[in-house]
């Protein structure tokens, strides 16, 4: 742990594996207090797993309460849990779509409003939403997951609006194509298609989002508050 480090109560939605469980082996590392809500419990070590569907209102309320009792209030959200169900507009069914803005958007919404609760109180806080570089770079097939991911850019700006006096900051990190079962299950074609138009010329790891997610939350992002941040080896140019 960083000598100068005051460890915070941090909860990443969706830390059973993937870019979710990077974050939260980062912040552990740190020597933060840790806490996960996902529907499996397979969580890192020192991660405490409260089981919760981030679809659930209820859920998320009581998620919220059970972490705060072990841990203390929630200083650092990261809002991660996110889902697919790829499918052209033509044949994309009104369940394919719901589904994926009640996981990636609502879920996100329904998190960052209990936390704000804790965060006004506290007077200071840090929420994180996790989007995509399909958020504003758009994907074909993807127009549920596209609007759930450029969604979350409204939602941080106007979080930023409302309670940015109060010390709270809220961003949206960008991730583009990074190693997960997510993008494992890609077609081969579509990977190397996508492989072909990143200027990095590769893929990256979980742990370089969880890098960026660290800073936002450290000490030194305490004046970036409605930004995008790009993950993306230059994909979306910066959008
Ligand atoms: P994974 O599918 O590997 O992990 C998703 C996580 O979300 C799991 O921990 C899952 O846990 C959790 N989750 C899913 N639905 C729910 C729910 N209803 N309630 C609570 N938790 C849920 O995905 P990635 O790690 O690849 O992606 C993480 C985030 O990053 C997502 O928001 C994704 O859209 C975004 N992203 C990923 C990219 C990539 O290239 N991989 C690129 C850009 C963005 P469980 O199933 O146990 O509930």
């Amino acid at each position: 742990m960083p000598h100068d480090h005051t460890p915070r109560t941090v909860l990443v939605t969706g830390a059973t594996r993937g870019i979710g469980r990077a974050i939260a082996e980062r912040f552990v590392a740190l020597g933060d207090r840790v806490a996960t809500l996902s529907r499996g419990t397979e969580v890192p070590d020192g991660v405490l797993a409260v089981p919760g569907d981030v679809t659930s209102t209820e859920a998320v309320d009581a998620g919220f309460t059970a972490i705060e009792n072990e841990l203390g209030p929630v200083e650092v959200l990261v809002a991660n849990a996110g889902i697919t169900r790829d499918g052209l507009l033509m044949r994309m069914s009104d369940a394919d779509f719901d589904d994926v803005i009640d996981v990636n958007l609502a879920g996100a919404f329904r998190c960052a409003r209990r936390a704000s609760k804790g965060m006004i109180r506290l007077r200071r806080g840090r929420i994180v939403l996790i989007s995509s570089v399909v958020g504003l770079y758009g994907g074909a097939g993807q127009v549920n997951y596209s609007a759930s991911k450029a969604g979350l850019v409204g939602m941080a700006r106007s979080i930023t609006r409302e309670l940015g006096g109060r010390g709270i900051t809220a961003n949206v990190v960008a991730p583009g194509f990074i190693q997960t079962a997510m993008t494992d299950a890609l077609a081969t074609d579509q990977q190397e298609k996508y492989l072909g138009a990143i200027p990095a010329g590769r893929f990256a790891q979980p742990d370089e989002v969880a890098g960026v997610v660290e800073f936002l939350a450290g000490p030194d992002a305490g004046y970036i508050s409605g930004a995008v941040i790009p993950v993306d080896g230059g994909l979306g140019m910066g959008h």
